[in-house]
């Protein structure tokens, strides 16, 4: 079936519902090919005058319709199968609806589908209606009873959300369960799930004494695998009580991992569903980063149950109300588990990598879009990571106390309802008394603000002037911007490392660390008392999500390298110098770059994981999205001679770090995954040296004693052209044919090679016999990582790379529309690259916008793209 007209939805033309659906109460009959839905509805007319009830609906079949038990007459309604509407119903009835919809039909992986023979639900955004005629939209709140019918040797386990309140068997091998949800929800947040699991079991108390039991289902055989998502829930728990005061509100706690999944995880009201590869876990298939996203995700989505479920969005529009506050949480959650500066980092290097270049494109967004054809496609690094950024941001704006109460102003005020950013905001505004207006343009602006800054001393004086400026570049839709407020956290230090006290103009102490706003377009700071020339830094921990032309001289840099008291300033300044040094040609400095890193190694043992960050050098994208012109082979060739320079300066001392075994046993901990972090750095380093080094590699995979080990040799091996690449890539799939999560990681490994070779092996691996389109871990391991990992191969001058990622999404968009859509966002920085590119570039997504079938998610993006 064709999609409907693509229909713009405008934030400004927002009407509240017509009616009210209080409860609901559901029957699903499951059934593979055809499950039957008898949805039972109260349903309220919220004004006087009568008015038609328009319910949302996607591929229904309707069976029945009855008003307060009356079959109703087929003039009373019109129906297709996406839209149902009751011409002139009563002011407050029961509306009984039995709808039939084919679980094993639906490749989309919203509404309910089958994963590995099990049923499974994704309704945010809009897949609830793909269950039954409803009023999808999320300031529709109702309080769900669910009885759910299967075969009880096929599907022993029933879930649903909120609590069990009975179970039993039935006639012809079937059994039921009923589960009763207590809190008013949207329908996005509806799950089931139902099939045969392995389960392990935990409990969590409340601090008000609250007995929580907790479940993880997961693929039979796949338990032990769970514990570590299990123990990073009580963690996530306990976190939430006592940082922001918010417990657990019902007796049970589920979560479902699903192998089929279009995202990483969903927060579904006391059941989860998360994709696998988010929570099975064990030393010997899951790197430390899988670990990690594992605790941060867990986390994230437990975090909802606050921001989110609790107080829920009025509508789409407001995604990042829920979005943006819970990944600051989450990161928040993060830093205090483990390290906080490494964590900031972390933070802002995914920022850098996904957000900066989405910004910088035809897909630029404000945090809070004004207007989508599919709100899919807003599941964005701008609503999630610089959503965040924002909440961070307000906490620094209104300081931490203000904050704080505003968080618990805002708990207290909007449980139970389905709010604004501007809600939220009200709450910050009373709790600091601060007018936060101008700080709307946060949420309302897209494009990354470019802050410059010059300074000027004057030795007899004493006097510090520095000048900051903000510019933020026209986006689509916003040819004018206004200055938003930004936070510049700020300090300054020696030539030689010393801090330097200054006063600032106004205020009446010295002091080492200013908190300032640039609220306008340009402002001039004025410091007294400065005793000596100072090196500032603007941004510590990266106050805010900007860029920052800085105008510092590299010798200014080397000194904050080794000096600043600020982590995120001293990993700054190296990267900044790298930068300068790959897109300048100021390969001059290359050699003190080497002794500074040199340093950092010097010092590894106090923080592994630090030093680890500081020897990666910016990536590729990261180069591309920072030159005027870029050309991805020079920029390759620049990045790889500096590390180069850097690898043969250190060689003895990486190659030993690189050599050294394998801690057992294994631990997951911050601490130990710093010391692997360091270790993965060093095989990186060392394989830009190539196949003369492809020994080292070769026993590092040998010798690995985790999967954080084994792959990092790996990708060392592919970036050194040696052949001992496809000896260990050969051994890697024997050893874990049988396990789709790390085979997973052999397609991503291959399909990130920067190797000459990088197009023909990703199109022979779609031809692999585990290469499964259907599968999203599958599709994006393979198409994500060679469009997002491997730049080079994918802007390649003859098109290759465009038109291989075209292919699959225009293959993958009738099966999964929204998974086809997002595969598509590489192709937001085309019109960067020269004439030649562009061409291939247009030709490959004209190509897809001339398929008359194309989807509504897909057909968006690309119109934006080409827009
Ligand atoms: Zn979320």
């Amino acid at each position: 079936m064709r999609d409907a007209e693509n229909v713009t939805v405008r934030l400004a033309d927002y009407q509240p519902p017509t009616y009210s659906i209080d409860d609901i109460a559901l029957v699903f009959s499951l059934d593979a090919d055809a499950t039957l839905v008898a949805a039972r509805s109260q349903v309220r007319r919220r004004g006087e005058a009568v008015a038609p009830l328009a319910l949302d609906g996607k591929r229904l079949d309707l069976q029945s319709i009855s008003i307060d038990g009356v079959v109703l007459d087929g003039s009373a309604y019109s129906v297709d199968p996406e839209k149902l509407i009751i011409h002139a119903p009563p002011a407050n009835f029961r509306l009984e609806l039995v709808t039939r919809i084919s679980p094993a039909a639906n490749t989309a992986l919203e509404g309910l589908y089958m994963s590995s023979n099990r049923f499974c639900t994704q309704c945010e955004a809009e897949g609830f209606r793909a269950i039954t005629y409803f009023l999808d939209r999320p300031d529709v709140l109702a309080r769900y009873a669910v009885r759910i019918e299967a075969d009880k040797a096929n599907y022993p386990t029933l879930l649903s959300n909120g609590n069990l309140t009975e179970s039993g068997d039935m006639e012809g091998g079937r059994h039921y369960a009923i589960w009763v949800d207590p809190h008013p929800k949207p329908s996005y947040l509806f799950a089931l799930c139902a099939g045969k699991y392995e389960s392990i079991h935990d409990q969590f108390a409340t601090k008000s004494g609250r007995n929580v039991a907790l479940g993880i289902y997961v693929d039979p055989g796949d338990g032990e695998r769970a514990r570590y998502a299990m123990d990073s829930l009580k963690r996530a728990m306990k976190w939430d009580e006592d940082t922001f005061k918010r417990e657990y509100d019902l007796d049970l706690f589920n979560i479902v991992a699903v192998r089929d999944f279009n995202f990483g995880a969903m927060e579904n009201k006391g059941l989860n569903v998360f994709n696998s590869s988010l929570i099975l876990a064990d030393a010997e298939t899951a790197t430390d980063a899988d670990f990690e996203a594992i605790e941060a995700v867990v986390g994230h989505e437990y975090f909802h149950n606050w921001t989110g479920n609790r107080i829920t969005c009025r509508d789409w529009f407001q995604l990042c109300l829920k979005e943006g506050l819970t990944v600051f949480r989450e990161q928040e959650f993060c830093a205090d588990q483990r390290s906080r500066p490494v964590q900031r980092i972390k933070d802002v290097k995914r920022l850098r990598a996904r957000q900066f270049g989405e910004d910088a494109g035809p897909l630029a967004h404000p945090v809070r879009p004004s207007s989508y054809q599919k709100i899919d496609n807003f599941y964005t690094a701008t609503v999630y990571e610089k959503g965040g950024e924002v909440i961070r941001m307000l906490k620094r704006i209104v300081g931490e106390d203000a904050f704080a109460r505003g968080m618990q102003l805002y708990f207290e005020r909007r449980d139970g309802t389905a709010s604004t950013v501007e809600d939220f905001i009200a709450c910050f505004a009373e709790s600091s008394g601060q007018d936060l207006s101008q700080f709307m343009r946060w949420y309302e602006q897209a494009g990354t603000p470019a802050v410059k800054s010059r300074g000027r001393y004057d030795e007899k004086t004493g006097l510090y002037e520095l000048t900051v400026s903000q510019h933020i570049a026209p986006t689509p839709g916003q040819a004018k911007k206004t200055p938003p407020p930004i936070p510049l956290w700020l300090s300054f230090i020696a030539k030689d490392g010393a801090r330097i006290a200054a006063k600032l103009e106004g205020d009446t102490i010295s002091r080492i660390e200013h908190h300032l706003v640039l609220v306008n377009e340009e402002t001039t700071f004025r410091f007294n008392d400065v005793l000596e020339a100072p090196i500032p830094a603007l941004l510590h921990s990266f106050s805010a999500p900007v860029t920052l032309d800085d105008g510092l001289s590299i010798e200014e840099r080397l000194a904050q390298m080794a000096h600043d008291p600020d982590p995120f300033t001293r990993w700054e300044a190296g990267q900044a110098i790298a930068r300068e040094i790959m897109l300048s040609d100021a390969k001059a400095h290359a050699p003190a770059l080497a002794i500074a890193l040199g340093r950092e190694l010097d010092r590894a043992q106090e923080d592994p994981a630090f030093a680890a960050l500081a020897l990666r050098l910016p990536d590729l994208n990261e180069l591309i999205l920072a030159s005027p012109s870029p050309d991805p082979e020079k920029l390759h060739a620049a990045r790889e001679s500096l590390r180069k320079t850097i690898a043969a300066a250190h060689r003895v001392r990486l190659e030993a770090i690189a050599g050294a075994p394998g801690e057992l046993p294994f631990s997951p901990s911050a601490d130990a995954a710093g010391r692997r972090a360091l270790k993965s750095a060093a095989l990186d380093l060392l394989a830009s040296l190539g196949a003369e080094a492809a020994g080292v590699f070769s026993d590092a995979y040998q010798n690995a004693t985790s999967m954080t080990e084994a792959a990092a040799a790996l990708d060392a091996l592919g970036q050194s052209n040696s052949e001992a690449f496809d000896d260990a890539l050969e051994q890697f799939y024997q050893r874990w044919r049988e396990n789709p999560l790390v085979i997973d990681k052999w397609f991503a490994v291959q399909a990130a090679s920067p190797r000459r070779d990088a197009l023909a092996r990703v199109r022979r691996l779609r031809e692999h016999p585990d290469f499964n389109i259907r599968n999203p871990n599958r599709v994006r391991a393979l198409a994500a990582s060679f469009a997002m990992r491997n730049p080079r191969a994918f802007h390649a001058a003859d098109g290759s790379g465009y038109r291989f990622l075209a292919d699959l999404a225009q293959a993958i968009d009738p099966l999964n529309p929204a998974l086809a859509a997002r595969l598509l966002t590489p192709f937001e920085s085309w019109k960067r690259f020269d004439e030649q590119r562009q061409q291939h570039a247009k030709s490959a997504l004209e190509q897809l916008k001339a398929l008359p079938e194309l989807s509504k998610n897909t057909r968006e993006v690309v119109e934006r793209t080409l827009a």
